[in-house]
């Protein structure tokens, strides 16, 4: 399904008289004239019973509407460090629809909050994410503490959430000038979104909030306010409704250990998001290395996929594409041994209609420019520094990668909770009632309480159920860094031409359904040396193609060419991680994650509507 893509509006921040921080759209401050941080502290935490309630729990998730300033989550950030007997792992799930600007956040932190709170407060203004809608997962604390951001409307976001909250923050603008965000429907959602344990506090005692919250099963009571205000309200789920929840509560915990089968893109990102949440992995591989298939190519390509429609397609791999972009950042300023160029991407239109499609879109303003920009011809050559036929998009954060080094920086973030198995080639599954055994003939490899097959095509082999997959062969060609020494950036049009680790340059790639010949080809080069030319028409001398060398490997693919990642229907702790096409490099960081958040029970990564788009179930009619 598709929609049409619409931009974010941005919030404008203007101060009152006294400093207090205002909103231009909503005509209303932005907390009260108590200080930036009163509010969250006496009504948003005290009314929570904060820090308290998540003492020596596994996992506690708090819901917010209205994002704001992030005065509410520093301070429960702040309140979590402090605590000696805090959760393990802090959830803040937060939906606004008109971000502030980064400028305007640094800005306002810096004028604003205590000298104690500027590390958090520096830290969120650095990960703070582009203004595009969808939701954003940033990790603090090394990952104890997961801020979610969700931009867009709340009555279209909080239907898109999967979770369960132990605390509500409800804490829009006033509801006489935002009523749609204390509106009977998103109370409706915030009852489905609960846990049976949870409590809300707001600092409006509306009475038409309290009428809607009664409707959906909300006890709530007035307490003495902050001042100016005389009172708040808090509230619980009424003991029936606690019933309920308790009911739906998920049975299955989060499994201890897990056997990734495949050490390619998907497999080590998986490996490494589960240690991070401190599960005991073992990655099995039948080559001695990791990525010695699919992703061992010398360099790919990490580029959103931007549509008019905004297709599930184009959704996904812009979310993916942010978080990856994101996670390479990571992996790179903690020194892990990530070789990649953040040259930025440029995608050459392939015709005139289509350089006139991506100027509109461009000017429409859907999208920030600091995620894509249109250049012209001229713009482009002067970049490129050789001559481009047209113009087309510029993605500032695109990049290459060489995904062997990928496999590799996750492998080693993962630590000692991961068991590297290689050299063992996984024939055989099988599930006793209790755990997964993963066999290569009558040896057992490993016992898991889940099992995710993250090896491509193979997945089909050892999957229960007839896997949908595709195999598409795909040839690169080496170029020799001579024949374009002053390329830089990463190009693309209907091929790639990129910088590798070893200086020279990487030209792909051939698109071959249905051809499993394994070796390197003179007519893929032809048609690799094609795509050049229509990347860069006058510019290269052509090289001899019976010198050129390369390498062959094959994408997996589904009939829709979206992922392959969930939960097998019908087969308890049986995953796959599979299907990643042409695309594994911007799909794999935040697949890993929804796969994690899926087997841990933590709150999503995406919508709803994203996840069930990439599930093994989408093939699966319910029997
Ligand atoms: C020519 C080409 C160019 C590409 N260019 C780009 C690009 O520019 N940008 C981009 O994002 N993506 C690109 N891709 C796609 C990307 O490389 C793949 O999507 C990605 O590598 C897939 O990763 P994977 O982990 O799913 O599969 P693989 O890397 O194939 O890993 C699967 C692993 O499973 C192992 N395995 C299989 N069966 C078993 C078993 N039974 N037991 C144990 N181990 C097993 C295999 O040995 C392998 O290591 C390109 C792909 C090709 C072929």
């Amino acid at each position: 399904m598709s929609r049409p893509l619409e931009p974010l509006q941005p919030a404008t921040l203007t101060f009152d008289d006294e400093g207090t921080p205002r909103s231009s759209l909503f005509d209303d401050r932005y907390h009260s004239c108590e200080g930036p941080l009163a509010q969250a502290q006496f009504v948003f935490l005290g009314g929570n019973g904060l820090p308290e309630r998540w003492a020596g729990r596994e996992r506690f998730v708090v819901l917010e509407t209205g994002f704001g300033l992030g005065l509410n989550f520093l301070a429960t950030w702040r309140a979590w460090r402090d605590d000696p007997s805090r959760c393990t792992r802090l959830h803040f799930v937060s939906i606004e629809k008109h971000p502030v600007a980064q400028y305007d956040l640094a800005t306002y932190y810096q004028r604003a909050l205590p000298q104690d709170m500027s590390d958090m407060a520096q830290r969120l203004v650095e990960r703070w994410p582009l203004a595009v809608a969808g939701v954003h997962r940033i990790e603090f604390d090394g990952g104890r503490v997961v801020l979610t951001l969700a931009f867009g409307e709340a009555d279209a976001l909080l239907p898109q959430l999967a979770l369960r909250a132990n605390a509500l923050y409800l804490d829009g603008f006033s509801p006489a000038r935002n009523p749609d965000m204390w509106s009977e429907r998103i109370c409706r959602h915030l009852k489905r979104l609960s846990a049976d344990d949870v409590t809300l506090a707001t600092w409006t005692v509306s009475a038409a909030l309290r009428r809607a919250l009664a409707e959906h099963s909300f006890v709530t009571e007035k307490r003495l306010g902050l001042k100016p205000k005389r009172d708040m309200l808090t509230g619980a789920l009424h003991p029936q409704a606690q019933a309920a929840a308790l009911r739906h509560r998920p049975q299955a915990g989060t499994p201890r250990r897990v056997a990734v089968i495949g050490a390619g893109l998907a497999g080590c990102a998986l490996a490494e998001r589960l240690a991070a949440r401190g599960i005991e992995v073992v990655l099995i591989e039948r080559h001695a290395e990791p990525a010695q298939e699919a992703s061992g190519n010398s360099a790919g390509v990490l580029r959103p996929m931007v549509a008019r429609d905004d297709s599930f397609a184009a959704r996904f791999s812009r979310a993916a594409f942010l978080h990856a972009s994101n996670h390479l950042r990571r992996l790179d300023g903690e020194g892990r041994p990530l070789k990649w160029g953040p040259t930025g991407v440029m995608q050459i239109a392939q015709d005139a209609e289509q350089e006139q499609m991506q100027h509109a879109l461009w000017a429409s303003h859907a999208l920030p420019d600091a995620l894509v920009r249109h250049l012209s011809d001229w713009e482009m050559t002067r970049r490129v520094g050789y001559t481009v036929p047209r113009g087309g998009w510029w993605f500032p954060r695109g990049a290459w990668v060489n995904p062997p080094s990928l496999c590799e920086a996750n492998l080693e973030r993962a630590g000692d909770a991961l068991t590297r198995l290689f050299s063992s080639e996984a024939i055989g599954l099988a599930h006793d009632g209790a755990t997964w055994q993963v066999s290569a003939g009558d040896r057992t490899l490993v016992s898991a309480d889940a099992v995710v097959l993250a090896n491509a095509s193979d997945a089909a082999a050892l999957s229960p159920l007839a896997l949908p997959l595709i195999r598409i062969r795909g040839q690169v060609t080496r170029l020799p860094r001579a024949l374009l020494p002053q390329l830089h950036v990463t190009l693309c049009c209907d091929g790639y031409l990129c910088p590798t680790p070893d200086g020279d340059l990487n030209l792909g790639a051939s698109f071959d359904v249905g051809d499993e010949d394994v070796s390197v080809r003179g007519d893929s080069h032809a048609g690799n040396l094609a795509r050049l030319e229509r990347l860069l028409p006058d510019t290269v001398l052509m090289p001899d193609v019976r010198k050129l060398t390369g390498r062959v490997a094959f994408r997996t693919a589904t009939p829709d060419r979206m992922p392959l990642i969930g939960a097998l229907p019908g087969q308890p702790g049986l995953y796959a991680f599979t299907g990643l096409g042409s695309r594994g490099l911007v799909w794999s960081p935040l697949g890993a994650e929804v796969l994690t958040a899926r087997l841990c029970g933590d709150p999503m990564p995406v919508e709803n509507e994203l996840a069930s788009a990439i599930a093994p179930a989408r093939f699966f009619a319910p029997g």
